[in-house]
This record gives structure tokens, sequence and C-alpha cells, in this order.
């Protein structure tokens, strides 16, 4: 049988369409401040759940619902199983938006929502690929588990509860990126460098407190210190030049022998440091060659010295690449000093296959002197995830990506981290197109109509394939 793909994907655009509207109406962030014991991540992730497991229901397929934060929809007989992850929670709506951020709306064929692109809108594509197999009846001879978190933006309370007690699949992928595909994600990795307390001595600075960084996966955009002291001359004309210098900006303000000073840079995701202008190390770099009490030297010299403008970590010894991964990145994200109190420096490492965690601290170590700081990983190291591109899940997916839409198919690997990473032959695999604008996490986030049943018909012969 010859199926036309694209021609069955349209078929569904109307009832899509109204499915998704209903799963985009629910705010569905993380709020456990009002968590319940039936909505452990607050009302809105649980309601979204619910929501797509009643579709399921309603179209005859078999559902899971796993405490409130996880669920299932099933379909197929088989020894193995194939997996989907979507997820149905979302980041909040933030400020900017021209439209009701919960009230979805189509302008010029681009629907309009938060989660129309992350992940509401692909979830959907895939659950009408899974409708458009059972509809044509076509040969299933695996078990299909289309699993849903609902905290994939936070902490992956869901996806984990999940698998704590149901079966991982044996091979699928996320509708949760970009086509072509995903096969490759970095390790991800964030170490604690915290200053240990050192003998004062005079000196014409103090630095009372430097503070900078919301985020440990964010290159931090602001940084402030405030300093005490005689200010030579040189600093005075260093405030003045050292903005338009480096393309930053700069204001101060002093009081008596106290100044405040702020640094504005550019903010961006960690996993690729080079977009940003880090305005820690710019800061630091800035104040570093004046005379600093010891604390504040060493806090100073150590950002300007080691993770100024180095977003490989050349300088911290931890640079590594890895021929099919890339470059390991190194990113000072959240820093705070206080004269009296807690002095560290957050840096979010993503790496490449060949090295690993534990090495990566040795080597900070090692660069910032044991004497001075320890150095630990917060948390526990995500390690680098990578399928080849051999494995007959890449191929099977890029050969009707490349069939369906005439683009080339290649693999891709990336700093982030997607529910691609949760099982050993996991991809991620749309439903961004490569010429689409990335406006995830956005004001104002849409998708393109047409891309969603795109994603339909792509999603559909891909399963199909893989399933057969
Ligand atoms: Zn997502
Ligand atoms: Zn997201």
């Amino acid at each position: 049988m010859t199926i036309n793909w694209q021609a069955e994907a349209e078929k569904y655009q109307d009832d899509l369409l109204k499915d998704l509207f209903e799963l985009l109406k629910i705010n569905s962030e993380r709020d456990v401040e009002h968590k319940t014991d039936a909505a452990p991540l607050g009302p809105g992730p649980a309601k979204a759940l619910q929501a797509m497991l009643a579709l399921g229901e309603r179209d005859g397929f078999k559902t899971l619902n796993v405490d409130n934060v996880a669920g299932r929809i099933e379909y197929g007989a088989g020894e193995e199983i194939f997996g989907l992850f979507g997820h149905m929670d979302v980041v909040p709506a933030g400020p900017g938006w021209v439209t009701d951020p919960f009230e979805p709306v189509i302008k010029d064929g681009k629907l309009y929502a938060r989660g129309s692109a992350d992940d509401k809108g692909p979830s959907i594509a895939a659950y009408y690929a899974l409708r458009l197999i059972k509809d044509l009846g076509l040969p299933v001879n695996k078990k299909i588990h289309f699993i849903i978190g609902t905290d994939e933006e936070s902490a992956w309370v869901g996806i984990n509860r999940y698998l704590e007690v149901e079966p991982a699949p044996d091979f699928g992928f996320s509708p949760d990126a970009e086509f072509p595909i995903i096969n490759g994600e970095k390790g991800i990795a964030t170490f604690a460098v915290h200053f240990k307390p050192i003998a004062a001595k005079p000196a014409g600075l103090t630095l009372r407190s430097f503070k900078s960084g919301l985020r440990v996966n964010m290159v931090p955009q602001t940084a402030t210190a405030e300093i005490e002291g005689s200010f030579p001359d040189a600093l005075i004309a260093a405030l003045e030049s050292f903005g338009p210098d480096h393309g930053v900006q700069i204001e101060s303000t002093t009081e008596g022998n106290r100044m405040t000073i702020t640094l504005t840079g550019k903010g961006a995701h960690a996993q690729e440091p080079k977009a940003g202008v880090n305005a820690a190390t710019y800061l630091a770099t800035l104040l570093a060659p004046f005379d600093f009490d010891p604390a504040g030297h060493r806090y100073l010299t150590t950002l300007a010295d080691l993770m100024h403008d180095d977003s490989r970590g050349h300088k911290l010894g931890i640079n590594y690449t890895d021929k099919v991964m890339g470059d390991l990145t190194a990113s000072a994200d959240l820093l705070t000093f206080s004269q009296d109190g807690e002095q560290s420096i957050m840096v979010n490492v993503r790496y490449p296959q060949g090295t690993d965690a534990d090495t990566i601290r040795d080597q900070i170590e090692t660069a910032v002197g044991a004497d001075a700081a320890d150095v630990s990983v917060l948390g526990h190291a995500q390690v680098p995830h990578y399928v080849p591109v051999d494995d007959p899940l890449v191929q099977t997916l890029l050969g009707v990506y490349t069939k369906q839409t005439g683009n080339p198919g290649h693999e891709v690997v990336i700093g982030g981290g997607t529910y691609g990473r949760i099982i050993e032959r996991g991809v991620a695999f749309g439903a961004q197109m490569p010429d689409q604008e990335n406006v995830m996490h956005q004001a104002n986030e849409y998708m393109p109509v047409a891309d969603i049943i795109k994603s339909v018909a792509i999603y559909a012969e891909a399963i199909s394939e893989l399933v057969k």
C-alpha cells in the first residue's frame, strides 16, 4: 500500500487544532506552592496531563496515569517497546506577549500560545501520528508507549517517577526539539567553587560584595560589585573607558568611600556561552588590576585570569574536544561574594564523551588551587548521551525526514538536555523545522500550523517504519 502521508495528515487538521487549543488553554507551569496530593506539581501540570490522557481514552487507546505527574497512551503489542516522550508542562508565560499566552490564536498561519512549540504542539503531532496509524490499521508489531511528562522544564519529577514504576522503552524519540535530529547531548555538570578563609592584609580597596547571575544554566547578564576605599585615578578612568572598549555598559554610584558598580553584558543559555557576554567575568577583569584586599583580590583574579572570555575552558585546564560530540564548554554563571560570608563561583560545564565530571573537578581544583578553594559537583552530573548515526533508529528517522521534506538529514549534537537522553537508544526528532526561528521559552511563542501537520506526516511514517 502506498500512503500519501501528507494528505492523510491534513485530514486531521480541524480535529487536531481543536484538541490542541484545549491543551494550550491550560496554564501548566510548575506551581508547587499550590500543590495537593492529587496535583503534586501544582494544579496546571496535572490538569494538562489529564486532558491529554482523556484524548487517548476518547480515541480508544489504553491510558495510564502515574500519580498525576506522568502518563502513558498505549497502542500495539509485541516484545519490544517503542517510546515517544513528550511533556505537558510549560515555562512561565513571562512579559512581552501581544496576545493572551493561554488564549491560543492563529495569525498568518501561525498558532500563538505558550506551549505551542514546546511541547504541546509537537506532542499533539506525535499523538495524531499514532491516531493515523491506528485509523489506517497499519501493521504494528511492537508495543508503542507515548509517555507524557509534566516537569520537563524543571526537575523531571514526572518522567523520573514514571521510570521508577513502569518499564523503560527499548528505543524511541522525543518530539521536543528540532529536525533533522538530535542524536547526541553533552554531559552537564555544575561545579561549585567555594573559597576558603584567607588572612586579611591592608590594601587600598576592599571588595565588600560581588553578585551576578540568576541560574546555573544561564550566562549572567548583569554583575554588581560594592567596593570601599580610596579610588585611584586609574580606576575612575577605567570606569569611563572599559565600557566602550569592550561593548558593555557600566554604571557606578559613589557615596563617600563606597562605590557600587554595575556592569551589563548579555544573557544567554549556558549551552553556548559564546552567545552571551558574561557580565561577571567582565566586571572582574575591570577591577582585578587594582589593589584589593586578599579575599577580594583572589576572587577577582580567579574570574579574570581563569574564566574570562574562555568558553572552552582552556584557562581552567578542562578543555576537551571529541571529534563527534565537539567541544567542552564552560560558563561562570552564579556568583556570590561577601567580605564576611560566602565566596563562591558556580561553573556550568557541558562536556563530550571522553572526559567526566570527576576529572573536570580535579582539573578545576588544580587551576584554582586546593589551598584557595574547595571544588565539588553540585547535585549530580548528567553523563554524555550519544546514539551512533548508523543506528537503525537514526537512519530511519533521517531517511523519512529527507524523503518527506527534501532537506538533507545529518547528525546533530547539542549542549542541552532533552528527554532523548532518558534511554540508551533515545534521540530527539522535531518538531521545529530548520528554517524556523526558535521561539521556545520566549514571549509570543508560536508554531506554524503547516509545520504541525507536516510533523504528523513525518512522525506517522517514521513510527510506522519503526514498529512494523
Ligand atoms: Zn520541551
Ligand atoms: Zn522547554
